[in-house]
This record gives structure tokens, C-alpha cells and sequence, in this order.
């Protein structure tokens, strides 16, 4: 289970070279989970992940999220991380990925999935290829939907719902640069890190 679930983040890394979390899966939560981390690697993008059955399923959001209901922002697919991994922050010095990563924001989230109007789970809307949840986060709150597109397993949209908390006017993106788990930003970091 560990090993298949987790397989493909496991390949891609050196767990001697990186200080990434290795790839353990954990039980399900009560209250699951959303983190968003920036992630300056050769792009600086917004890696946004929510806990489901014990890991954290991930996109990179190049724009990052929004809080403009009318602006959808892609989300390429990317492979499962673990729970381990909501916490991460630093300098990923070589190999897969390196860079500089922050939490952007987390805290909890409540699915709203559903399905010919019934409540369905994060893993069958995931199959379905549309998730709809509730962020209780620092800097998002609110509703949001993952949509993925017809023709592509890759490509998603990351969507905010109209809801009391959908404000066309803030940019939380431009505006609110320090990590919730820390005072660090990317550039504080990329100061340390050296770019190949
Ligand atoms: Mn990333």
C-alpha cells in the first residue's frame, strides 16, 4: 500500500539528498486537510494539495489560487504526496524539483462533493474529475471546486465559488507573501539557495 500509493513521489527523489518527507501513508483524519505551498523551482508556482485516503492529492497552480470567482486558474496534476509533506518547508538543494518551498497557507477542509445531488467522497469526485470543499485556511476561506478539463487527465481548474467570501478585488497571491508556519518568504530563502 505504502510503496503503490506513494510510488511515484518515492521515484522521483533521493531521500539521502533531499530533505523532503519520505513516502508514508497515513490513516484518514476527521478534519482533513489542504496545504498550499509556493514553490520556486526552475517556475515559481503554487502547489496546492488536499488530504485524501491518507495522502495529500497535489496540482501546481502556476497563477496560484484566486479569490475572483470569475477567474479560473489551471491546475496541472501532480503525484500524490504524503501527509508528512503539509509541514515542509525549505531548501530542496538538487535533483527533482529543488528550490525554495513555503506553506502558503493551510488548515482544514470540508468536502462539498456531490453527485445527482447527493454527498459524495474527495476520492469518487477525484474519479468524477470535479471536488467541491470548503477552506478554513489563514489567507482562503470558502468555497472552491477543482474541474477537470474533458479531453485530459492533467489539466484541472482551480475555481473559486461566489460565495460571502469571493473578492474580485483582493490578489492574497501578491499581497500576503509570508509563510503561516513560519515568517519565512520565497525570497528570504532564494537568498540562500544558489540556481543552478
Ligand atoms: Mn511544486
Amino acid at each position: 500500500m505504502v510503496v503503490k500509493k506513494l510510488h511515484e513521489y518515492a521515484k522521483k527523489r533521493n531521500f539521502k539528498k533531499t530533505p523532503e518527507p519520505k513516502p508514508r501513508v497515513k490513516k484518514d483524519t476527521a478534519q482533513p486537510i489542504f496545504v498550499i505551498q509556493e514553490h520556486h523551482a526552475s517556475h515559481l508556482h503554487y502547489d496546492f494539495r488536499l488530504e485524501s485516503q491518507g495522502v495529500l492529492k497535489s496540482w501546481a497552480v502556476p497563477k496560484g489560487p484566486s479569490t475572483d470567482p470569475h477567474i479560473k486558474r489551471l491546475a496541472a496534476l501532480t503525484e500524490d504526496h504524503p501527509m508528512d509533506y503539509a509541514t515542509f518547508e525549505g531548501i530542496i538543494p538538487s535533483g527533482y524539483g529543488a528550490g525554495t518551498v513555503i506553506v502558503w497557507d493551510t488548515g482544514t477542509y470540508e468536502n462539498a462533493s456531490e453527485k445527482d445531488g447527493k454527498p459524495i467522497s474527495v476520492a469518487a469526485a477525484f474519479e468524477k474529475g470535479h471536488i467541491k470543499f470548503i477552506l478554513h485556511g489563514t489567507k482562503l476561506k470558502g468555497g472552491y471546486a477543482l474541474i477537470r478539463f474533458h479531453n485530459s487527465d492533467k489539466n484541472w481548474l482551480l475555481i473559486k465559488t461566489d460565495d460571502d467570501y469571493a473578492d474580485a478585488r483582493a490578489n492574497p497571491v501578491a499581497t500576503k507573501s509570508k509563510s503561516v508556519l513560519s515568517t519565512k518568504t520565497i525570497k528570504s530563502l532564494d537568498k540562500k539557495f544558489k540556481r543552478p
